[in-house]
């Protein structure tokens, strides 16, 4: 890889090495062809140890020379120089305070941050040049950086959002064996709530047959209702890069009876059918009612007016596409 500085391994993380890298640029731009609310996102790292078998940034692990399986989970790229040159990118004429999301790719509040504490950094970069904050993680350690955030949020809107989609403690210790338990998530959300922001809960991805039961959407929404929770978006699992295999894999050793009726649903597009949509739809949307998580305002409407630290409470246009 270009710009390896060093291969770093430590007894705190335990079969991880980091592969602390010179970045040359921290943002990237999204296509024009983007329905996303934001043309920016920054990536602190690439690899998760949140290890999610159903992760689509797998893929791209593959462009570094790792595979798309164990390595993505334990072969963690952390760009060092992150801050640096993001402050410099900033400090452009050119840059127009345009929207930044973080959690877009890979989670920026995985376990690595805690060693490397790229993101205050990064928050108070973007603050101090005027753009607003989007991020989107299953971190706990987000709670470390809330009153940062809200220092941000005086100046720039700021947007935290939270990935929950179950509450079964062994499903979710299989599926996503890394990632912070649902009880943990569930505090995170009060955390960001009592904070003063309207959190947002992505329940993404539901995955067929596992987590979409009626029980089990009520019990998750009652929670994330509870936690304090201001609105909710729910998006079903796709399955169309190459992690498809990845997840298929873990699929086959445990749940093999599936296999047959994944293969059925996803056919050769990956996507669940309209079929399986439309169920999901018509399960989930009175849940969404009921614990009024659904407050999704005119993103182009004049705001009224609210404390400072708050987000506006419109649901990004990218959670919007995601309900669904
Ligand atoms: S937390 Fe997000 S980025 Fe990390 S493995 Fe899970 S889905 Fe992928």
């Amino acid at each position: 890889m270009e710009g390896v500085g060093r291969a770093v391994t430590t007894p705190e993380f335990e079969g991880i090495t980091f592969h602390e890298v010179l970045c040359k640029s921290a943002l990237n731009r999204l296509p024009e062809s983007s329905a996303m609310p934001f043309s920016w996102t920054i990536n602190p790292y690439r690899g998760c140890t949140h290890a999610c078998t159903y992760c689509f940034a797998r893929s791209s692990h593959e462009y570094l020379e790792f595979d798309a399986g164990g390595d993505f989970d334990t072969q963690i790229v952390v760009k060092t120089n992150l801050v640096s040159v993001l402050k410099k990118e900033l400090r452009r004429a050119s840059w127009r305070g345009d929207p930044v999301a973080l959690g877009t790719n890979t989670d920026p509040y995985q376990r690595a941050e805690g060693r490397y504490r790229l993101m205050p950094g990064v928050i108070g970069a973007l603050a101090g040049a005027g753009s607003p904050i989007s991020i989107l993680t299953k971190g706990t350690l987000l709670r470390r950086d809330l009153p940062l955030l809200a220092t941000a949020a005086t100046t720039v809107p700021v947007q935290l959002s939270v990935s929950l989609a179950l509450l079964d403690t062994d499903l979710q210790a299989s599926l996503e064996p890394g990632a912070p338990k649902p009880s943990a998530r569930l505090e995170l959300i009060r955390s960001i709530a009592e904070a003063g922001f309207d959190c947002h809960v992505m329940v993404a991805p539901v995955v067929p047959y596992l987590t979409d039961d009626a029980a089990s959407l009520r019990g998750l929404f009652a929670a994330i209702a509870e936690a304090g929770a201001a609105t909710a978006s729910v998006q079903a699992l796709n399955l169309t890069g190459r992690y498809r295999g990845w997840y298929l894999s873990w699929l086959a050793e445990h749940h093999p009876a599936l296999v047959r009726r994944y293969r059925q649903l996803y056919g050769s597009t990956g996507r669940v059918s309209a079929e399986y949509r439309n169920h999901l739809r018509s399960r989930v949307a009175p849940l969404l009612e009921e614990h009024g998580l659904t407050r999704l305002e005119d993103p182009y409407a004049e705001p009224p007016p609210r404390p400072a630290r708050r987000v506006d409470g419109a649901v990004a246009p990218d959670l919007q596409a995601a309900l669904f």
